[in-house]
Parts: structure tokens; C-alpha cells; sequence
């Protein structure tokens, strides 16, 4: 059997363009369970690759600018410096500027975007239906790749696994506690809250880079903003920040990941998408890309 370890965006890109795959996955849709409240800018990027992707969904979705914006001693800015990234850099990760630059602070450099005009929580539902059959819903607690055997409550022999679930994840499964440890990952409190606490003009996002500010990015989803915060930021904590404001919020574990990518090779495992690579700079039109849909 194929088995795709992982049901969030890049493992139902996956299947999409693989149907002879069954999904197992602790969580259907991952980070994308919530089609009310999308946790921190997501965008699908104006490129050929995802052309592709709502093509093959018979979406038709417009083009559309995204503006970015960045918050530095109190004036937002429209575009940033390098001391800019490096400070942000340190925020945004909790570590010191003395850690490699990874070129994914600050969004790679670049203040505006194309983008299709289409919310990326709908377009995880409609992946979720063509794959909800060949879903497992399960936890997956040990991978014995010798056997090639994936163990949850119950135990699936593999010929062929995707691995999109986080790689420090999938490192402790195998038993290769040295590498997860070298993996280096934090936990993101996204909060939904009805105003922005920072005047954000027509951004649609933008960088808070002052440390005087416990956050470090805020989304203009209209209906409702998104304040993103390092760590795990407790309901009474973020009532205490946003006041009257707050609406929910989210704790994604490993979400921040610090270190770049480290790699093994295992024979019949392929690892996807920004979680199973571990590495920050990828993308949905990676994961299209690399599941030759
Ligand atoms: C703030 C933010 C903004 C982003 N913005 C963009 C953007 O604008 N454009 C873009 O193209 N990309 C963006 N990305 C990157 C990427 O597209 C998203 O992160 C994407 O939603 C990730 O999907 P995923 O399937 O890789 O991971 P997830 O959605 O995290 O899914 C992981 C899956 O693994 C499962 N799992 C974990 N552990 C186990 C286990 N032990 N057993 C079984 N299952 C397990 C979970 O239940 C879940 O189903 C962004 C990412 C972040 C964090």
C-alpha cells in the first residue's frame, strides 16, 4: 500500500494528483480545520503551478495584489532594511542575530505579491472532499522503516510513504531521537480579534518589528484581523493583550521552525511541503510541484 503520513493542505495536495495513496492523519485539513478563522497571511501565489492546481479543482479564481507593509519605531514603512530583518528575525524566533538569516524573514524581501483571489481555507475544504474516503483518521505513535510498518491503533504495512507531517515528528517516530532534537521548532499563537491594535492603511499584512510590541504580524482579513505571537499564549493572556477585541485563538505547535532542513535518506520515503522538509521558505506551488499534479 501508499500512504501519505499527514491531511493538511500539502498531503491533500498530494493525493489530488495521486489518487492510488490513503491519507492517515491525526488531524483532516491540519492547520486549515477552521474554515472561519485562516491563521496568519495565506495566500495562493499568481504562478503557473498553482494555475494548475485550481485547474484541476474547476476553480476560476481572479488576480489580485497583495501589499505588505512593515512597523519600525512607530511609522509604517514600505518597504525594509537589512538591520529591519535582522531584528525581525530575532522576534519573530526568539533567538539572537548571531543564528543564520534565513532568507524567509520578512517575507523573502518583497513588499507585494500577486495572488489568486481565493480564500485558502475553502480551496483545503474542496481538497478535503475529492480525499475524505481515503482518509485514515488516526494517530500515528511509532514507524518501524525497517518493516516498513506504520503503527496507530492499528498497523499498515507501506510500499511507498509521503511524509508531510513535521519532520522533527516523523524523526522521534523512527526512533531517531538525535536529529529531532537537532530540529529546532516553536510553538505560534495566532488571534482572531475584531480590530487591528496598529493602524495598517491598505496593507494587507504587516510586520511588527518594534520589540516593545508583544506581537509580530498582523492580517486584514476584513471580517476580522489576525495578530500572530511567538509561543503559547493562553486565552486569559490574550484577553488581557487585545481586551474586547479578542474574538479566539490558536496554538500551532512547531509552527516557527529556526533550523534549515537536514536530510536522510530512507528508501521508499519522500518527504513534502514546509513541515515534512522543515524547511520556512516553502510554498503550496512547492508542494504542486513536487506531487507532479
Ligand atoms: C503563518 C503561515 C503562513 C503561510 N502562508 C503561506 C502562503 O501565503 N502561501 C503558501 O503557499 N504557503 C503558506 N504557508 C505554508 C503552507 O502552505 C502552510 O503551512 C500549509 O497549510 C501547511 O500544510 P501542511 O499540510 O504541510 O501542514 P499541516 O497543515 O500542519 O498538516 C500536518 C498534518 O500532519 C498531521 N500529523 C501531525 N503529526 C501526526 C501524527 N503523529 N500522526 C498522524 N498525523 C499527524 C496533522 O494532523 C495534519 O493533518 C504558510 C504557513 C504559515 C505557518
Amino acid at each position: 500500500m501508499k500512504y501519505i503520513l499527514g491531511g493538511g493542505m500539502s498531503g491533500l495536495i498530494f493525493y489530488l494528483c495521486n489518487r492510488d495513496y490513503k491519507i492517515i492523519a491525526k488531524e483532516s485539513k491540519g492547520q486549515c480545520t477552521d474554515s472561519t478563522f485562516i491563521l496568519g497571511p495565506r495566500f495562493l501565489h499568481y504562478n503557473l503551478d498553482n494555475l494548475k492546481l485550481l485547474k484541476k479543482l474547476n476553480i476560476t479564481a481572479k488576480e489580485k495584489t497583495c501589499s505588505i507593509g512593515y512597523y519600525w519605531h512607530r511609522e509604517l514603512l514600505d518597504a525594509h532594511t537589512d538591520d529591519m530583518r535582522r531584528e525581525y528575525f530575532d522576534k519573530s524566533r526568539g533567538v539572537n542575530n548571531s543564528v543564520k538569516l534565513d532568507i524567509s524573514s520578512l517575507n523573502e524581501g518583497i513588499t507585494e505579491f500577486k495572488y489568486f483571489d481565493i480564500n485558502f481555507n475553502t480551496l483545503c475544504d474542496q481538497l478535503f472532499n475529492i480525499a475524505k474516503d481515503d482518509i485514515i483518521n488516526e494517530e500515528v505513535i511509532k514507524i518501524d522503516y525497517i518493516k516498513k510498518k506504520i503503527y496507530t491503533t492499528n498497523i499498515y504495512e507501506y510500499d511507498e510513504l509521503i511524509v508531510t507531517i513535521p519532520r522533527k515528528t516523523f524523526y522521534s517516530l523512527i526512533g531517531y531521537h538525535t536529529a529531532s532534537r537537532f530540529l529546532i521548532s516553536k510553538s505560534v499563537t495566532f488571534i482572531k480579534v475584531t480590530t487591528t491594535p496598529i493602524d495598517m492603511k491598505d496593507k494587507n499584512y504587516i510586520y511588527i518589528i518594534d520589540h516593545e510590541y508583544p506581537y509580530y504580524r498582523i492580517t486584514n482579513y476584513i471580517e476580522y484581523y489576525c495578530v500572530e505571537m511567538l509561543g503559547e499564549i493562553d486565552e486569559v493572556e490574550c484577553k488581557k493583550i487585545f481586551k474586547d477585541t479578542y474574538i479566539t485563538s490558536k496554538i500551532v505547535k512547531d509552527s516557527q521552525l529556526i533550523t534549515l532542513k537536514s536530510e536522510i535518506v530512507l528508501k521508499n520515503v519522500k518527504f513534502l511541503g514546509r513541515y515534512g522538509m522543515h524547511d520556512k521558505s516553502l510554498k503550496i506551488q512547492d508542494v504542486v510541484r513536487s506531487s507532479q499534479c
